[in-house]
C-alpha cells in the first residue's frame, strides 16, 4: 500500500512537471517570463547560441573553423531576428552582440538567462544564479 501511495505521488509530480510540455508551452528561458513575441524569442534564443558558441571557442571545445561557420550562421539568425522584433539595422546587432561579448568578459552576462549584470557582480540580477568569474583577458 505505501508503494503504491509512492508511485501515486511520483506519477502525479511527472504529470505536473510534464504538463505544460504536454499542452505545448514553450520553454522558459527566462524567470520572469511573460508574454513575448516569437520574433523576441528567436532573437534570444540566437543570441545566447551565439554566445554559448563563443564560449565553446574559448573554452577550446570548438576549433576556429568550426567556430566561424559556426559564428555567421548564429550571428544571421539574430540579425534576422532582431529585424523582425523592432526593425533595428545592423549597428544594432553589432552594438548588441559586444553588449553580450563585453559581458562575457567581464563576468556580468548571465550564463542561465543572458541579463548583463553591472561590472563587478558575483550573482545575476535576473534569476539570482553566480556568475563565471571573468574569462582571462587576450585570450582571443
Ligand atoms: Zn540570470
Amino acid at each position: 500500500m505505501e508503494i503504491l501511495g509512492a508511485l501515486l505521488l511520483i506519477g502525479a509530480v511527472v504529470a505536473y512537471l510534464l504538463l505544460p510540455i504536454l499542452k505545448g508551452e514553450t520553454a522558459l528561458l527566462h524567470r520572469d517570463f511573460e508574454e513575448i513575441t516569437e520574433a523576441e524569442a528567436r532573437r534570444r534564443i540566437a543570441l545566447l547560441a551565439l554566445r554559448d558558441a563563443e564560449y565553446d571557442y574559448h573554452m577550446g571545445k570548438v576549433d576556429q573553423a568550426d567556430y566561424t561557420k559556426l559564428k555567421g550562421r548564429l550571428a544571421a539568425e539574430a540579425l534576422e531576428a532582431i529585424r523582425a522584433v523592432d526593425g533595428v539595422d545592423d549597428a544594432d546587432l553589432e552594438r548588441e552582440i559586444a553588449l553580450v561579448r563585453a559581458g562575457m568578459r567581464d563576468g556580468r552576462a548571465c550564463g542561465s538567462c543572458g541579463h548583463l549584470n553591472p561590472p563587478g557582480s558575483r550573482f545575476c540580477a535576473a534569476c539570482g544564479l553566480a556568475l563565471a568569474p571573468p574569462t582571462p583577458a587576450g585570450s582571443a
